[in-house]
């Protein structure tokens, strides 16, 4: 549908339809949000430009949350921003400041609920000459799929002393026989059979779709049996369920294969999380593709940003059936707003996964290309510079600028230009 000089995303027979000229919402975000917004949207027009020699153009949309929003409309998030969301299918944002003591939890978590964006897709990859604490960080490549819907990010509890803490507890005690301490606050953890087996289907998808080796399900259902557990039986139940020919799990492999991967099949297999969060670290290509519960992905996610650069370099889409939403993983950094000092790849790199989502794989290529080159010349900003020796230290938007210049020398050349 043709809109001012933009069209709409569509979806056809369950198939992203992106037109030549297609409308792309943007929230800009707080603090460093602006910041990281200008670098990563100039790059991206960059790269389509040198991709499609202006037979494509990204038409970018400004729609409002956060403090932007709060001083032009007296709302944090406006129901428009969500509508356009809805309506274009593939936007992207910058981070938001939870506002303090105001009625809402936090923007992000009513964004994603909201808009039903249950899957939180976090690739982590070493880009050579970052600097990263590992011995080997050339063998860290993984992909996590957070639960981005339900868990304690449900945002259900009470604080101690509270009326509705007390009737909890006076109902768990008196009802269901339990001793919970009258002073205790309560914080409830629902998790679904649907909520955790769509997570898992899409990490599944994926792991096929891109020839991924395994597909590792991350849970503390040794202690928390009917939640955390639950998601791994449900995970192992899809996985057979529908895709029963193209995965294996560990034990199929030892009982019915010799110990030894049969050719084309994913492996399923499962890890408690106190140990996963050991054995990323010591012996990181043992994993691939993880799919976790809410919070042990949220946690899972800045740890394994630390072993290729920390959060600056992190990108991240949440995901519904029809709608995707690119962000960094990082928050605000308050303390840099305005100051045009931060890491802008966490946002671009989000950008390259908008682009390969609309099949504009040309341009990311040529993103992701130029982004490595930058970096290889030790051009950086602070936080990559202060773990490297010799590095010339640039401001965000001069380390964007680096990166423009890359494209147009070398990355682009070996790009096909392909009809709108
Ligand atoms: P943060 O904003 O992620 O910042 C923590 C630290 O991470 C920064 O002080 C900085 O470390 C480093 N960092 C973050 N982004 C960076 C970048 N682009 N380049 C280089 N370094 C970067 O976390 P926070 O201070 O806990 O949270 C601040 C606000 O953000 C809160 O209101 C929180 O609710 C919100 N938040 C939003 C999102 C989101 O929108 N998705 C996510 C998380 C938090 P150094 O000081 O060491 O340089």
């Amino acid at each position: 549908m043709r809109e001012d000089n933009g069209e709409r995303i569509t979806y056809e027979g369950g198939r992203l339809v992106v037109p030549a000229r297609p409308i792309v919402p943007f929230i800009e975000g707080d603090g460093i949000g602006p910041d990281i917004w200008r670098a990563t949207r100039r790059v991206v027009d960059a790269a389509v430009t040198a991709a499609y020699g202006g037979q494509r153009e990204i038409v970018w949309r400004e729609v409002l949350a956060g403090e932007k929003a709060y001083q032009q409309t007296g709302e944090w998030l406006p129901s428009a921003t969500l509508d356009a969301f809805r309506t274009y299918k593939v936007g992207i944002k910058g981070p938001l400041t939870t506002p303090v003591g105001g009625g809402i939890r936090s923007l992000n978590v009513l964004i994603r609920q909201a808009l039903d964006l249950y899957a939180c897709v976090r690739p982590v990859r070493y880009i050579p000459g970052v600097p990263s604490p590992m011995r080997e960080p050339e063998k860290v490549n993984m992909v996590i799929f957070r639960e981005n819907t339900e868990d304690v990010y449900a945002g259900i509890e009470w604080p101690s002393g509270s009326p509705e803490a007390k009737r909890l507890i006076e109902f768990l005690n008196q009802e269901l026989h339990q001793s919970v301490d009258m002073s205790a606050g309560i914080g409830i953890k629902p998790m679904t059979q649907r909520g955790s087996q769509r997570l898992v289907r899409r990490a599944i998808q994926y792991a096929v779709s891109q020839g991924r080796r395994s597909v590792t399900l991350m849970h503390k259902g040794n202690i928390m049996k009917f939640t955390e557990g639950a998601f791994r039986d449900w995970g192992y139940e899809v996985a057979t369920r529908e895709f029963g020919d193209r995965v294996v799990s560990e034990d199929q492999i030892a009982k019915e294969y010799g110990g030894a991967v049969p050719e084309g099949r994913v492996v399923i297999k499962d890890r408690i999380a106190d140990i996963t969060f050991q054995q990323v670290l010591l012996r990181p290509s043992e994993f691939d593709v993880i799919a976790a519960p809410n919070l042990n992905g949220d946690y899972l996610s800045d740890a394994l940003a630390a072993q290729v650069g920390g959060v600056g370099m992190a990108p991240g889409s949440n995901l519904s059936d029809d709608v995707a939403v690119f962000e960094a993983t990082h928050g605000t950094a308050p303390k840099y707003a305005n100051l045009d000092v931060v890491n802008p790849s966490s946002l671009i790199l989000s950008s390259v996964m908008m682009l390969e989502h609309m099949g504009w794989h040309e341009a990311a290529r040529a993103i992701d290309e130029a982004l490595a080159h930058t970096i290889a010349r030790k051009v950086v900003t602070y936080d990559l510079a202060r773990q490297m020796d010799g590095a010339q230290v640039v401001k965000t938007s001069e380390f964007a600028s680096a990166i423009i210049d890359a494209l147009k020398d070398g990355a682009s050349s070996e790009i096909v230009t392909k009809e709108g």
